[in-house]
């Protein structure tokens, strides 16, 4: 497949301005500047594009309840705090090519009506940080960002807001919160942000990756787009793959390939030639799919058939070695960590599925331990007031549902298995 997200990321100047418009980089924002917003809106819906942050929702639908609400002004908020164990998809973007993504931000506000965009980056990511400033820096010298974009009556302000390394600032309520200053805790929906968002104006929150759609699907329109990926989920898909793999990396691939090409093919396959075990194929906070799953299209409707989600689609693979028992443990020492404390169900209950993991971990598990976990898991699920409690919830009930006789053997045995 042509590469449209990580084009061009191979030469070392790829995020220098002057090598992006070599290879035809802001060509998409002057054609968009010459069509009427509503019109790239309609290209944006005929494309298909989903939202790439996990949840999936369609684009352009997200887009129009906030052109619709005659509040302004309106906010562009780009959510870079990707800090969920095992994904790094958006970092080739933001550091080798962010310049697609400034174009992206840019064409997005003029289809919003949106004269101020932010992009909202991970605490832990300095180096993309200074790669951005000096690409918006130079987007403004040349006049892509501004006061009358390429000479027409179009303004667009961008600036980079970093974050201090919460996990929870990457659900966009608690990101709003962050950027307004306060500490980063998730609000309550209804109302949602493209109504009631930041400062209270009309504001949307997309991706990185989506963000960065924008300039293909105005080039080459977007039924053209649709084209990749499958019927229901269209375009390309950043992979991220970590584990025991032999071809770690970012993989830019149609939506919808399948776990097993991305694996064997891509990443080169399991390491040492061993046995493939369990993958998790959306970043941590999905749940894991056994060895004999593999062959599910990656896309947010065959997963979510397939008793996962997409997430991130960031792909954590794990070999024959691998205890179940030690990465729930590691899973929910990570959300008992970054739980905000805001609701019972997660504050509580992450602290105590950590307890019964440790215990049962360190050969100290009691019977009824394994019911335990389940019964905890579950009283958490649904009862919190984000998303964090459903996935550390969420991530026990999977490991539960395929490794559950790991979990017995270990409070059996009164020690680690596999150790
Ligand atoms: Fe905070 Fe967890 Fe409740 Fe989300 S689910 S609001 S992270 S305590």
């Amino acid at each position: 497949m042509e590469k449209i997200l990580l084009k061009n990321i191979e030469n070392p100047n790829s995020a220098d301005i002057n090598e992006y418009i070599r290879v035809g980089g802001y060509g998409s924002l002057s054609k968009a500047l010459g069509m009427q917003p509503k019109d790239i809106l309609e290209e944006v819906k005929r494309s298909g594009l989903r939202g790439r942050g996990g949840a999936g929702f369609p684009t352009g639908m997200k887009w129009s309840f906030a052109i619709a609400d005659p509040k302004s002004p309106k906010y562009l908020l780009c959510n870079a705090d990707e800090g969920e164990p095992g994904t790094f998809k958006d970092r080739p973007i933001l550091e080798k090519n962010p310049h697609l993504l400034i174009e992206g931000m840019i064409i997005s506000g003029y289809i919003l009506g949106s004269e101020y965009g932010y992009i909202y980056l991970r605490g832990e990511y300095p180096q993309a940080r200074d790669i951005l400033n000096n690409a918006i820096k130079q987007a403004y010298e040349k006049n892509y960002l501004g006061d009358n974009i390429l000479g027409k009556p179009v303004k667009f302000a961008l600036a980079v807001y970093q974050g201090a390394g919460a996990y929870i600032c990457g659900e966009e309520t608690a990101l709003i919160e962050s950027i307004e200053g306060r500490k980063g805790q998730p609000r309550n929906k209804p109302p949602f942000p493209v109504n009631v968002g930041a400062w209270h104006m009309p504001t949307i929150v997309n991706n990185v990756e989506t963000i960065s759609n924008l300039p293909y699907i105005v080039e080459v329109g977007g039924e053209a787009y649709s084209k990749t990926g499958n019927k229901e989920c269209s375009g390309p898909k950043l992979f991220c793959v970590s584990g025991h793999i032999n071809n770690p990396g970012v993989f830019e691939l149609p939506m919808g390939t399948s776990l097993r090409e991305i694996i064997y093919e891509h990443a080169g396959g399991i390491k040492g030639g061993k046995k493939l075990k369990a993958v998790i194929p959306g970043g941590i906070s999905t749940p894991v799919l056994p060895a004999d799953s593999i062959d599910c299209q990656m896309d947010f409707l065959s997963m979510s058939k397939a008793g996962s989600m997409l997430g991130s689609g960031a792909v954590i693979v794990m070999d024959e070695s691998v205890c179940m028992v030690k990465v729930t443990h590691r899973a929910l020492k990570f959300f008992e960590h970054e739980s905000c404390g805001k609701c019972v169900p997660c504050r509580e209950g992450t602290e105590w599925l950590r307890k019964i993991l440790e215990r049962i971990e360190n050969g100290n598990g009691r019977e009824g331990d394994v019911e335990l976990l389940s019964d905890v898991a579950g009283n958490i699920s649904g009862r919190t007031f984000c998303p964090l409690g459903d996935g550390a919830a969420g991530v026990v009930m999977g490991m539960l549902k395929h490794f559950r006789n790991e979990f017995e053997e270990h409070v059996k045995n009164a020690k680690c298995i596999f150790s």
